[in-house]
């Protein structure tokens, strides 16, 4: 069940990891998907804005090339104006030639007004460019002719004419180029032969075509082109009528292109590029895949961290699981983990509707066993406590250490008897120790058990348990208790007392009664005892049965006795003062005063302060007090004589060992516990034991006290028997200092001078 919880607790943080992994890798996922549209729609628009400067620098390289052309021709035309070249067929030719190879045109010419025309290479033709082409030509000053075959080898080339003159019909000078030569110098631009070149004139005509040579009409051509939204053939036609630039994606067989379209300087002609989208996408793919890296690498960076901390957290939350949960000593869970599990165990317990008890063990005198025996002996015990009490558990109960001797169980209770047989049992188990020497300590356990029967705090049910710990404690002998109602309203009452104390003793509440302590023949007061009584108010006179006990465990005691003590003696004082008699007073102290090496001196400072004779304190020490300390008991009591206070052993005969305390110490007076007359009154067995101890005491020399005297039988045994002194209701019960002072006033018989 321990692992179970331990992995639930390791779960949680795997879940959450798991969740902020998946969290993370959907976020990255969308930042990808996000960043592929951003770069394929980036990507299509740098297309479109690349195939459109594509159009526009393929027109501007060529109107570049022409313009040379023209440029050279024009300079030509100068020399050949000259009639000393023009007129001599040779000396034209050689200059021609000349030309030519200068400017590395293919052919270089002059064709005069009547048509003949002179090339480079020595040969002649007549009308080589046509009557209306010279018209042009000496129209619009500079010509360029569409694709022809050349005249003499037959290849595909282009002509460019100047006037010779000017303004005259003086013929025209001319040369031609391959197309091949402007098929290089187009390709040269066009995405390293991934795109195509056209130069077409306005009809749709195709003049030169890249990297392939091809003929045709573009605009027959576009009627087959599946145009990209809203577009046509008969758009680009009108944006050619109109001298316009354009740019259009489009499919042909399958495959989508871009296509753009720029005016040319000369003749109307269009320059055409055209770049498959493929082209552009395989760059898009190439970019996204470095993205795609680029997030695999950032997922792969992110999930070794993740591994990393979960890694950390594991072994953290193990030492942290240990350092919280763990008892270090005994191994066994802590009150943290008991806590932690209590909820689980609980419901489970409910759920199989099985009844449950919180049940809290200490080891009785374990400061002692550590005292006497050493930590290391004592850590021994603890580990075989825990390890007996937790081999009895049953399945689906909770055990813990949740302090130093102090055991913590969650146990089914199918009832109060079977309960505790079963805590009685564990406890003798876990009780029976034996050293490593063969010696075995004798161990008790104590057990308080609260039968959960109510819905309160954790905590709360823990004090419970506590409770009735605390209650099997006061019981002699007694293994467990169990919380219960009246267990608490005496606790409650107990808190209440506790709370009052202090300010009752302020107020004035605690009152100083008078027992007296009679001559059993006569009557007469010889001594009185002094005892409290707590003036409460609302509640009247409460004894101190219901006080005392409380204030011993809390130390109170201590402060009550000083003031008992004050009273006593100011009384005593008082008396002197107003000339009555004076008789000795017993006063209680408690065991606690014990431990108080300044108590005697004290004591005796303070009578002194009140000029009140030693001689008339009694100290009153019940023979319990005596138990265990006869060494430290002997010192306080021969403390005590030695300043000159007399001292009686109170309660005697409710102990064990009341016969070896009076031989051991010297006590001046023995009261005999009430108990005696009450048991068993007027038994034979009881009055020869009373008898028996009469005379033991009067053989050790001390005066006898009886107690609790009621009547006139007991009075007369007890004085036949030898008692010195009865104290009892037959006499008197103890009464308000000012009612026991009449008693001693001078004008009663007993206290007569
Ligand atoms: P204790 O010292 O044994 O006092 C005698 C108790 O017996 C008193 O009870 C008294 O009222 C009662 N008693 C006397 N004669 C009879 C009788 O004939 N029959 C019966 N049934 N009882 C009789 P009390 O006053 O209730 O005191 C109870 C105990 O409280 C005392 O027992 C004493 O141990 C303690 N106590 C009282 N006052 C003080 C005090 O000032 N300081 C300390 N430390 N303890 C005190
Ligand atoms: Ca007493
Ligand atoms: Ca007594």
């Amino acid at each position: 069940m321990g692992r179970l919880r331990k992995n639930t607790y390791y779960l949680r943080g795997f879940k959450r990891s798991f969740i902020f992994i998946l969290i993370a890798a959907v976020l990255v996922g969308t930042a990808s998907v996000l960043a592929w549209q951003q770069v394929t729609r980036r990507l299509s628009q740098d297309a479109r804005e690349s195939i459109v400067s594509a159009g526009r620098e393929l027109a501007e390289n060529f109107n570049y090339l022409l313009e040379a052309e023209f440029q050279i021709l024009s300079s030509i035309s100068v020399s050949l104006e000259s009639p000393a070249v023009s007129a001599h067929t040779e000396r034209l030719v050689s200059y021609l030639e000349r030309q030519n190879r200068r400017n590395l045109f293919d052919l270089t010419g002059y064709q005069n007004p009547d048509g003949t025309a002179w090339f480079s290479n020595g040969k002649t033709l007549s009308w080589f460019l046509t009557p209306q082409e010279v018209q042009q030509v000496y129209k619009n000053g500079r010509y360029v002719s569409a694709r022809r075959q050349d005249p003499f080898d037959q290849e595909d080339i282009l002509v460019f004419a100047v006037p010779l003159k000017e303004g005259e019909n003086a013929g025209v000078v001319f040369a031609t180029h391959s197309a091949v030569f402007y098929r290089q110098t187009l390709t040269a631009n066009l995405w390293q032969g991934n795109g195509i070149g056209i130069i077409m004139d306005k009809s749709g005509t195709i003049i030169l075509s890249a990297p392939k040579s091809s003929f045709g009409n573009i605009f027959e051509m576009a009627l087959d082109f599946v145009f990209d939204g809203g577009f046509s053939a008969d758009k680009i036609q009108q944006d050619i009528a109109a001298g316009e630039s354009g740019v259009s994606g489009y499919s042909l067989r399958g495959e989508h292109r871009f296509a753009s379209y720029y005016p040319l300087k000369y003749n109307n002609w269009y320059a055409f590029a055209v770049l498959p989208t493929a082209f552009v996408a395989e760059k898009a793919l190439g970019l996204m895949v470095m993205a795609w890296l680029i997030c695999f690498a950032v997922i792969a960076v992110l999930v070794i961290c993740i591994v990393f901390m979960l890694r950390m957290q594991h072994q953290n939350g193990r030492a942290l699981y240990t350092m919280g949960f763990v008892d270090s000593l005994t191994n066994a869970d802590n009150l943290n983990a008991f806590h932690f599990k209590y909820e689980g165990a609980v419901s489970a317990f409910k759920n199989q509707g099985v009844p449950y008890a919180l049940a809290v063990v200490n080891i009785n005198r374990f400061k002692a066993v550590n005292d006497i025996y050493g930590l290391e002996e004592g850590d021994k015990i603890l580990k075989q406590v825990a390890s007996a009490l937790q081999s009895g558990l049953q399945e689906g109960e909770l055990f813990c250490r949740s302090s130093a001797d102090e055991f913590l169980l969650l146990l089914a209770c199918p009832g109060r008897t079977e309960l505790a047989a079963r805590l009685e049992e564990a406890s003798t188990r876990a009780g029976r120790f034996c050293r490593e020497d063969g010696k075995c300590l004798p161990l008790s356990l104590t057990c308080g058990i609260y039968v959960v029967d109510e819905q309160v705090p954790f905590y709360i049910m823990v004090d419970r348990a506590k409770l009735a710990l605390s209650s099997a404690r006061q019981r002699a002998g007694a293994v467990y208790a169990f919380y219960d109602e009246e267990f608490r309203r005496r606790i409650v009452a107990e808190k209440n007392i506790e709370s009052h104390m202090e300010s009752a003793l302020q107020n004035g509440e605690f009152k100083l009664y008078l027992q007296p302590k009679c001559n059993f023949k006569t009557g007469r007061i010889e001594s009185a005892e002094a005892l409290v009584r707590w003036d409460s108010g609302d509640k009247g006179l409460i004894a101190p049965d219901n006080f005392i006990p409380i204030f011993e465990k809390n130390g109170f005691i201590l402060k009550l006795d000083w003031f008992m003590l004050k009273q006593t003696l100011a009384l005593l004082k008082s008396w002197k003062e107003q000339g009555l008699r004076v008789v000795p007073i017993g006063i209680n102290f408690s065991r606690l005063h014990l431990d108080d090496p300044s108590f005697v001196p004290e004591l005796a400072r303070l009578a002194d302060e009140y000029g009140v004779e030693h001689h008339l304190l009694e100290a009153e020490l019940t023979e319990s007090v005596v138990f265990g300390n006869t060494a430290v008991m002997k010192r306080f009591v021969d403390d005590l004589h030695q300043n000159g206070f007399t001292v009686a052993m109170d309660d005697f005969g409710s102990g064990y060992s009341s016969l070896n305390v009076l031989k051991n110490l010297d006590f001046d007076c023995v009261k005999l516990d009430k108990e005696f007359l009450m048991r068993e009154e007027g038994s034979a067995r009881m009055r020869a034991i009373i008898s028996g101890l009469v005379s033991m005491i009067k053989s050790l020399g001390g005066s006898i006290v009886a107690e609790g005297v009621e009547t006139q039988e007991q009075a007369q045994f007890l004085q036949s028997i030898g008692c010195d002194l009865a104290q009892g209701y037959f006499f008197h019960k103890p009464l308000a200092a000012q009612d026991f002072a009449r008693l001693l006033a001078p004008n009663q018989p007993d206290n007569k001078q």
